[in-house]
């Protein structure tokens, strides 16, 4: 089964993505880990990334579709994978269609995480994550806090804000996002796999609620 998360930057689509990835047992493969890799070992890819990231812009879209397609030419994610952060775009969506069907396989779902830009803006500027790269749990001090101050629960390392959560990076972040989503949406609708949901980022039980219907929505696919 092949799974998009979409929705824009803190709607929550990595922590669903990542529990879907679990109880499915389906690789989580997100695009920002796979860039993140490349800028940390300077490769020539990762230079090309970095130059876009800092500036809080898209990476072009054949860097990336070079990027994902390399990752899911591996062995581990042939009967399927949760993406995330891929596609962004129209064009990035067929390139992955046709990277598939050349496979016999197809995008099942494109799962859409609906949050208010307001709402996405306040669940940004509070979240820190584990500084421990092999870890990477995120939190938010109002919404997810650790149990003790500034210490990830699953590992003990230090919490650490990332440079670009801030409420500028993130206005520009959500700009691009809206920008370049509605022909993505409308795309995954107008091929039959879309299903939005809205989550209540204010309840507590949110990830769970979120996963839950999620996961519901799939078992009865
Ligand atoms: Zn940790």
């Amino acid at each position: 089964m092949y799974i998009i998360m979409l929705g824009g930057p803190g709607s929550g689509k990595g922590s669903v993505g990542g529990r879907v990835s679990e109880d499915f047992n389906l690789p989580h493969i997100a695009t920002g880990d796979i860039f993140r890799a490349e800028l940390k070992s300077e490769t020539e890819l990762g230079k090309k990334i970095k130059k876009y990231m800092d500036n809080g812009l898209l990476v072009p879209d054949e860097v990336v579709i070079e990027t994902v397609e390399s990752r899911l030419s591996q062995e581990d994610v042939k009967n399927g994978a949760i993406l995330d952060g891929f596609p962004r775009t129209k064009d990035q969506a067929i390139a992955l269609d046709k990277f598939l069907a050349e496979k016999g396989k197809k995008v099942d779902a494109a799962i859409e995480l609906d949050v208010s830009d307001e709402d996405i803006v306040k669940r940004i500027v509070k979240r820190v994550i584990c500084s421990n790269k092999s870890c990477g749990e995120s939190y938010n001090t109002e919404f997810k806090p650790s149990k003790e101050e500034g210490i990830c629960d699953k590992c003990g390392s230090t919490l650490i804000k990332r440079a670009d959560d801030n409420e500028e990076t993130v206005m520009q972040r959500l700009k691009v996002y809206h920008d370049t989503s509605k022909e993505l949406l409308e795309y995954y609708k107008d091929t039959g796999v879309l299903y939005t949901v809205h989550p209540n980022i204010y309840s507590k039980t949110v990830l769970e609620d979120s996963v839950s219907e999620v996961e519901t929505y799939l078992k009865n696919k």
